[in-house]
């Protein structure tokens, strides 16, 4: 097929152990799924889940071992850091129980779900979108993927980040509101899921700013961890 210019390459994340690439398909991302981030939001209590999405192509995939390079964005000057766990599909599906989320899922990553905060609570004080908030370019730094066969005990991994050597978010899988399987059966309702989504699952307390020069490290506990500078 001929087109009138060059397609975009495709988004491709590393996975472990193997020279094989995981392309990207799309990125969702789950509100508010930590209560005591739900709280430091602003809010509280158990309510349904909630979903937003990035472009594929915010993607900046770190290479195990290697620091990446994620630009400070535009028009922002609140921008935050959320350490999230990511979930990816291996195979797609709609309407999948909770039950048999396990069979879709291929792996796991460490993601950073950056946010420009300032423009987030500007649009939601307006009730508009958050696109601008959240889908910007560079919004999603991802870890490489480990495959779930490897992955340990996620459920209940310690999930961390650190700025610059200090502590600025730690806390437990096991403390999501919506777990990993209910957030498949949920999401898959509303979309059918495709090999090559990724799913970000929401971020526990203690989200703050970054500035450039500052060097986030995210962590899973199982999982190969995350370090991005902001440049
Ligand atoms: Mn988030």
């Amino acid at each position: 097929m001929n087109y009138v210019f060059n397609p975009a390459p495709t988004v491709s994340v590393a996975v472990l152990g193997t020279a094989l690439r995981f392309p990207v398909h799309r990125i969702y991302c789950v509100g508010r799924n930590y209560e005591d981030h739900a709280k430091e939001m602003g809010f509280s209590g158990r309510e349904p889940p909630f979903f937003f999405m990035k472009p594929a192509d915010a993607v900046v995939a770190v290479n195990a071992g290697e620091c990446g390079t994620m630009p400070y964005p535009s028009l922002t000057t609140n921008l935050h850091h959320e350490i999230e766990l990511v979930v990816a599909i291996g195979s797609g599906g709609k309407n999948i129980k909770a039950a048999d989320a396990h069979k879709h899922i291929f792996g796991y990553a460490v993601g950073l779900d950056m946010t420009r905060r300032d423009l987030q609570n500007e649009m939601k004080k307006q009730g508009r979108p958050w696109c601008i908030g959240k889908g910007f370019d560079h919004a999603a730094p991802i870890g490489p993927i480990t495959p779930a066969s490897a992955a340990g005990e996620i459920g209940n991994a310690e999930i961390s980040l650190q700025v610059n050597g200090q502590h600025r978010q730690r806390s437990n899988v096991s403390k999501l509101i919506w777990n990993i399987a209910e957030t498949i059966e949920h999401l898959s309702a509303a979309w059918e899921l495709q090999p090559g989504d990724l799913i970000y699952t929401g971020t526990p307390e203690g989200v703050a700013a970054v500035v450039t020069g500052d060097t986030m490290l995210g962590s899973v506990t199982g999982l190969e961890s995350i370090k991005v500078t902001i440049g």
